[in-house]
């Protein structure tokens, strides 16, 4: 019988090493995004179709806030008045931490 038990204790106390490792990791190295990748990834289409030459509307949203997309046109499936304008109004509303303002236009 206690072959059978040795191991599980084992198992057992890796899994609550390794869940406490895990926990602490979480905790201490998350890394914090800018909450306005998520806001304008809601506006675009979403489609994660790549037409814009990015992997995913996501990439798309953080290109746009980190500076590196300047032409919201890159998305062909996205409409002036249903997408642009609002991340551009979205944007003005929610300048950087310098107060300076994305710069990115249609
Ligand atoms: S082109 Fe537009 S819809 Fe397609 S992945 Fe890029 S941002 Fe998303």
């Amino acid at each position: 019988m206690i072959e059978i038990l040795y191991p599980l204790f084992v198992l057992g106390v890796i899994g609550i090493v390794l869940g406490l490792g895990l926990s602490l990791a979480n905790q201490y190295l998350t890394v914090e995004e800018d909450p306005r990748i998520d806001a304008v990834e809601k506006l675009l289409p979403n489609y994660n179709c790549g037409a814009c030459g990015t992997p995913s509307c996501r990439a798309f949203a953080e290109g746009i806030i980190n500076g590196e997309v300047k032409n919201l046109s890159r998305c062909k499936p996205g409409k002036a008045d249903k997408h642009f304008n609002p991340i551009l109004e979205y944007l003005k509303e929610h300048p950087n931490p310098d107060g300076s303002i994305v710069d990115v236009k249609i």
